[in-house]
């Protein structure tokens, strides 16, 4: 059994988030020669972890599991391990700029460690909000986790022709959500606002045209209070109202949005970042200066955080467009 891995007190690359994007920055990084370290917080913080099938991955016809993908890039960084070293569970807590490029500081094994790097890749990734029932998060995780109830529409929109369909959330991305399914052929869709009135808090002219594209749709909504989710046995997505009542659906899809963005690292290093919350990036994946646009030196921003379509097909082009560009400038 490998004992805990040893930490130098410099390398080339410091690689923060090691989801899809900031394994395949590790691996590209060790394939080219260099010295990195992976800090990760666990795969089940990663996005992919209870993506149970996942149709869009080169190489497996049959679809495979986000934890499944995440073991096999684990592996493939196993096999650069004399170059990248990976501690996981650790928490990236910090990352500054000093003169000869970044000191990040994380939590491992109880203790708090400081390395420096000449160049330096966010991976943090994004995290979707749950919706809340009694207090608690968990509820809704069995049903994510056999894909009754979807996150991502990139993702699980082709899974819904001739479903009926449930929109969690109330406000302008719910709506918008909701929208965008009709175009996968869902049999009907129907917004969930869970307590909240439709578009509460969204101003107008918006929250006027979106009401009036809803209805144009055909797009209905309920604004009862949820105390539970039933139907698992029937692999349905069955939601039981606070007046007793159930409602059944075939299946179930967030527009709750994200619960975090993991905005603090780049922000404290002056990164811009847009209307969305995503952290702005030129095309090499280089975090831009919120002052004046310009490029941070040695400073990239990879995967989902990025401003860009959240897929791992973009997580893995973006970790090697980064790593190949601090290849060519700052390595
Ligand atoms: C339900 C669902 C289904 C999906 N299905 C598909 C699909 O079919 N096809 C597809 O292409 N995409 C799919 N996606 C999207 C895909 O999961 C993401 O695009 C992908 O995970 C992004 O990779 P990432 O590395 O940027 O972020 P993540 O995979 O989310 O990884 C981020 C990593 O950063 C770590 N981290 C966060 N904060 C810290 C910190 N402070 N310190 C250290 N580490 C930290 C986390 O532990 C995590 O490992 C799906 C997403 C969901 C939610």
């Amino acid at each position: 059994m490998p004992g805990f891995p040893r930490l130098q007190e410099s390398y080339d690359l410091v690689i923060l988030g090691g989801g899809h994007a900031g394994l395949a920055a590790g691996l590209k990084a060790g394939l080219l020669g260099y010295s990195a370290l992976l800090v990760d917080r666990g795969p089940k913080y990663g996005r992919s972890y209870y993506a149970p099938r996942m149709d869009n991955i080169p190489g497996f016809p049959a679809g495979i599991s986000g934890h499944k993908l995440l073991d096999h890039q684990i592996a493939a960084l196993r096999q650069v391990e004399s170059r990248v070293t990976y501690v996981t569970p650790a928490l990236a807590t910090g990352l500054v700029r000093t003169e000869r490029g970044y000191t990040a500081r994380f939590e491992w094994l109880r203790q708090t460690h400081e390395v420096s790097a000449r160049a330096a890749v966010l991976a943090l990734g994004v995290v979707d909000r749950m919706p809340v029932i009694g207090g608690e998060i968990d509820p809704i995780f069995p049903w994510a986790n056999q894909g009754i109830v979807d996150f991502c529409i990139l993702c699980d929109g082709h899974t819904l022709p001739g479903k009926s369909v449930a929109v969690l959330g109330h406000d302008a991305t719910a709506a918008l959500t909701a929208l965008d399914l009709p175009h996968f052929g869902p049999r009907s869709v129907e917004l969930l606002t869970m307590g909240r009135p439709l578009l509460d808090g969204v101003a107008e002219p918006e929250k006027g045209e979106l009401g009036a594209a809803l209805r144009a749709a055909g797009i209905t909504s309920c604004d009862a209070e949820i105390v539970g989710f039933e139907g698992l046995r029937e692999k349905e997505f069955h939601v039981r109202l606070a007046d007793g009542s159930l409602r059944r659906y075939d299946k179930g899809f967030s527009g709750l949005g994200w619960y975090d963005q993991h905005a603090a690292l780049p922000r404290a290093l002056g990164a811009r970042i847009d209307a969305e919350g995503y952290v702005v990036t030129d095309e090499d994946c280089r975090v831009l200066a919120d002052e004046d646009g310009a490029a941070i030196p040695g400073l990239y921003c990879v995967g989902d955080l990025r401003n860009g379509w959240n897929q791992i097909p973009e997580a893995w082009a973006t970790a090697e467009r980064a790593v190949i560009h601090a290849y060519a400038y700052y390595l």
